[in-house]
């Protein structure tokens, strides 16, 4: 019992009644009710010994999610007292779990040891508090993060203009702040940006104003966000405070230096870093100098294009299968969140996205260096985390080391990259980050690698971390401590030799510390005269005795005391380095930050040479030519699974600069002639033919070469995209009542009003989800209006045929198709995009691939045929519908298995089928012999077998 061993009593014991406690609450429950008013919205962990114990309503809540068993412990006002616990030692692991699903835990610990509070009298209360609130947006540990993703703590503000708009735009102020390494990020986005902004931020915790909340609007977005939402007084919105703060942790007087920053944005910087100060019980949080974000630096992607994208999560919500999934390879955490990040927002900043692509494309040529480098990044431990931890007062040894080693791996990496330099000279990017990489006198590594053992153990409590010869006074009192043990076997010897028990022995437990223990049988030598009086007894077991003598007590206090002496100094020497680290905070982080941008450059290098990427050339110009692309993720998909080569395809929208009409000369180019630029394509093509592939491939090569990275194509140049969009495939909302086509259309209509002639539009079968005539006049009106107002770049899929009508009316429209072959009435999909327009979609035959019964196959069949025939008799597909009733004998008398050769057939198949089941489920193969298994092997061919 953890409230046993430590003397304290539990919150339902009866004790003395102080006068401000009410009758019949006991101290200890009066000190536990008290703390848990004043953290009501928390669980809260009470520390009582080895255990977090969780009492009441919490108890109830916490056994459920976490599968503890619940108990009762002592009663409160004539009710038991429902309780769980959760040893200290596995805390990690059960505050995981309640973050995970969305609690927020108040850990209140023990201020002090209990044997202080029984100095008060045998009755007082161990002194506890809160000294932590653990919520989804503030968690530090590397056991509760993940590697490879940011964890922002992000604060929502209404700002009534924003600042870096033209005319008066009403849009929100947004400050977030991961905690665990001190990243910050500020800007202020346009009212409709927000889903989008939010979705690239990803907070763990979105902080809002309960008066903003109360805004249904509002609300909508920030539930359809995902982000664990956490209300917050509007007066903790202060700007001014937010300034201080601000100033105080930036260790300034004048923000100027970092940039402007509008009333709104403070006033979000106000209210983050005060929740910090409250959930962090005041400690101070690294917080480096803060990157602007906002809509004119970064390509704006809305919520539902990076999910119809699937840019950093695939359609099930999990990395695997995301482009980010298919180009990371880095290979450190940093380096991973980094490359997430850029991933999310692709720049528009075209001096920036050119620094990193000289970056990567230095390192796609600098063959052994690149090699070099990422085996030492792998050495590289992520030093902003720890740093952060150490800051928090809650890191250990290992936080130290992991700040040694990749200092250590950073000055490696300058070597390197020096060194590499020379015969062809670093671009400018490269030789920034050497500079940051190998900061000038900072020799915090040398004091830490002299300091610290090479492989410290994980708690500061336990000591052990400091490295022999570094401080003469801890060797002196662990010697101390390993030569009293030495005594001690010595005494041992000597007293099996003064008593003649051979099986005497020296032990050591908790409760009684070193005692000498001999066997019943054998006591007698020690009781009796003449060494009755050296040997004190202190214990009698069933079958042994123990004693005591003056020697062993005083030996027992030196190995005390030097053990106490030297985790004394144990800890001195950590407080020191941690000092340090605090006093570097600054260019620690911008070290992590260069380790992590390397590790990002590095892994977009070999992600370009094992893929066989290029370099993409972006422009201020509003064109698209991107030649011989490739879809990124579905090419290594194919790859894996050996499903032959994925086939390249142009994508050249608006009039393409000269340079690159040499590119051009493939028979059949599409898009381009004399006559226009094809600044739309409208793609057409049998269904399975590659169509969504071919739109996707060109947006995700987009954002690949904003990012700043290469891109799966033989040559790509790019006008800068100010946004993307993406509406593709049909999707239900049914939690939120809207229907598949209303979603389509809410989101047609985001495009419609936002996009502009700097954006990319990708738009897949609108319209598809109501009838054929409302469908294809929507997609009809929307390809006019892209081209006509907001004239931006497009791609435009579709099955409505008619459509394809619009190339010839509109200027800026071409017409695209993907081939197929036909071959004895199947399809083989070629996958490759010419000139021109389909002449139908071939949808029986891929539902006949997909396996739709043939009876229902040969019908459809029929029904098309009459329903072609119908249309090019004039009557229409209304009419023709009608003279299909008229015409076709309906499916039941149709269906008659002489009606349809093979269904007979596929009957008694499927008749085969059903026995060959039953057989295999009757058997368990764990009850088979090997002569039984062999035998049903023989029974299950038979039944197999065709009949004749
Ligand atoms: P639908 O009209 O039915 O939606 P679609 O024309 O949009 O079909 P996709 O979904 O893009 O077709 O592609 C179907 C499959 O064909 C993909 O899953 C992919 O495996 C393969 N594919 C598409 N494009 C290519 C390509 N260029 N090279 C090789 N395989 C491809």
């Amino acid at each position: 019992d953890a409230a046993g061993t430590e003397g304290d009593t539990p919150p339902g014991d009866s004790a003395y009644t102080p006068a401000a406690v009410p009758p019949g609450v006991t101290p200890s429950m009066a000190q536990f009710l008290e703390i848990k008013a004043a953290n009501p919205d928390s669980i809260l962990w009470y520390r009582m010994g080895d255990f977090y114990e969780l009492f009441f309503e919490d108890a109830v809540t916490a056994s459920a999610v976490l599968g503890i068993v619940l108990t009762k412990r002592g009663k409160h006002l004539g009710d038991d007292i429902p309780m769980c616990g959760v040893p200290v030692h596995r805390a990690d692991e059960y505050l995981q779990r309640l973050i995970r699903k969305g609690f927020r835990v108040a850990v209140c610990e023990q201020l002090e040891d209990p044997a202080e509070a029984r100095k008060r009298g045998s009755k007082s209360v161990v002194r506890r508090d809160v000294v932590r609130l653990v919520t989804p947006g503030t968690l530090t540990e590397e056991s509760l993060l993940e590697a490879k993703s940011r964890n922002y703590l992000t604060a929502l503000f209404r700002a009534p203009t924003i600042a870096n708009a033209s005319e008066p735009t009403p849009g929100f102020a947004l400050a977030s702040l991961d905690i665990s390494t001190g990243e910050f990020e500020l800007g202020e986005i346009a009212a409709p940006d927000l889903l989008g902004e939010l979705a690239r931020l990803a907070p763990g915790e979105l902080l809002a104003a309960d008066t903003l909340l109360g805004e249904p609007a509002v609300k909508a977005i920030i539930a359809q966000s995902s982000a664990s939402l956490t209300p917050v007084p509007s007066p903790t919105f202060d700007s001014f405070a937010g300034e201080r703060l601000l100033k105080s942790h930036l260790g300034v007087t004048d923000l100027a230096g970092h940039g402007t920053f509008s009333r709104a944005e403070l006033a979000a910087v106000g209210a983050l870093l005060k929740y910090v100060e409250l959930t962090q019980l005041g400690r101070r949080p690294v917080v480096l100098p803060p990157r602007r974000a906002g809509s004119d630096a970064i390509m704006a992607i809305d919520a539902a294009t990076r999910a119809s994208l699937e840019l950093v999560k695939s359609a099930s919500g999990e990395r695997t299968g995301s482009l980010l999934a298919a180009i990371d390879r880095t290979v450190t955490g940093p380096g991973a969140r980094q490359l997430a990040e850029r991933l999310a927002g692709p720049s528009r900043d075209l001096a920036l996205i050119n620094r990193r692509l000289d970056a990567v494309a230095y390192f796609t040529t600098a063959e052994p260096t690149r090699d070099d480098l990422r085996e030492t990044l792998r050495r590289a431990p992520d030093m902003a985390r720890a740093v952060a931890r150490l800051a928090f007062q809650r890191g250990g040894p290992r936080d130290l080391a992991a700040v040694r080693d990749a200092l250590a791996a950073a000055s490696a990496a300058a070597d390197q990259l020096a060194r590499s330099a020379q015969p062809i000279g670093l671009p400018a990017e490269i030789v920034a980050l050497a500079a940051d990489l190998a900061p000038v006198g900072l020799d915090l590594h040398g004091k830490l690698a002299s300091a610290l053992v090479d492989e410290p153990p994980p708690f500061r409590r336990d000591g052990g971390f400091v490295r022999l010869g570094y401080s003469a006074d801890i060797d002196m009192a662990r010697s101390l401590r390993e030569d009293s043990r030495k005594v001690m076997a010595t005494l041992e010897a000597r007293y099996v030799n003064e008593t003649g028990v051979k099986s005497l022995k020296i032990r050591h437990n908790n409760i009684l510390g070193y005692y000498i223990e001999v066997t019943a049988g054998n006591a007698k030598p020690l009781t009796e005269a003449p060494h009755s009086d050296t040997f004190k007894h202190r214990q009698t077991m069933a079958s042994a005795m123990r004693f005591t003598t003056d020697e062993l007590v005083d030996i027992e206090g030196r190995i005390a005391s030097a053990g106490e002496r030297s985790m004394g100094l144990e800890q001195d020497v950590f407080n020191a380095l941690a000092d340090a680290i605090a006093k570097a905070e600054r260019m620690l982080g911008a070290i992590a930050a260069a380790l992590a941008t390397l590790d990002c450059h590095l892994g977009l290098a070999e992600i370009a040479v094992e893929q066989g990427y290029v370099r993409p050339i972006l422009e201020p110009h509003a064109d698209l030519s991107i030649i011989g692309g490739r879809h990124p993720v579905v090419e290594q998909a194919l790859k894996s699974q050996h499903a032959g080569p994925f086939v390249e395809n142009d994508c050249i929208l608006g009039r393409p600069p000269g340079d690159m009409k040499q590119l051009q000369k493939s028979p059949g180019f599409p898009g381009f002639d004399e006559t226009g630029d094809g600044r739309i394509w409208l793609v057409t093509g049998p269904n399975m033919a590659g169509k969504s592939t071919f739109l996707r491939q060109n947006a995700l090569i987009v954002v690949l070469a904003q990012m700043g990275a290469f891109v799966p194509a033989r040559s790509a140049v790019i006008g800068l995209c100010d946004r993307l969009f993406s509406r593709v495939g049909a999707s239900d909302d049914l939690a939120r009542g809207r229907s598949t086509f209303m979603v389509e259309m809410v989101e047609t209509a985001g495009i419609l009003n936002q996009a502009t002639n700097q954006s990319l539009v990708i738009l897949d079968e609108i319209g598809r989800g109501t009838a054929t005539f409302d469908g294809l006049s929507i997609a009809w009106a929307t390809v006019e209006y892209l081209h006509e107002v907001s004239r931006c770049r497009a791609l435009f899929a579709t099955h409505y045929h008619e459509m394809t009508a619009l190339a010839g009316r509109l200027k800026e429209v071409s017409n695209v198709t993907i081939d197929v072959k036909e071959w004895q009435d199947e399809i083989v999909f070629l996958h490759k995009l010419k000139k021109g327009a389909a002449d139908r979609s071939y949808g029986i035959q891929v539902a006949k691939l997909a396996g739709l019964p043939a009876t229902v196959i040969k019908r459809a069949g029929e029904v098309l045929k009459t329903l072609e025939a119908g249309d090019r008799r004039g009557k229409g597909t209304k009419a023709a519908g009608a003279a299909v009733l008229d015409e076709l004998p309906l499916f039941a008398a149709a269906r008659p298995s002489s009606h349809v050769p093979g269904a007979h057939a596929e009957a008694q198949h499927s008749a085969e089928n059903s026995a060959l089941q039953q057989a295999l489920a009757a058997i368990n193969p764990d009850d088979l012999t090997p002569k039984a298994a062999l035998d049903a092997l023989y029974k299950l061919k038979a039944l197999a077998k065709p009949k004749a």
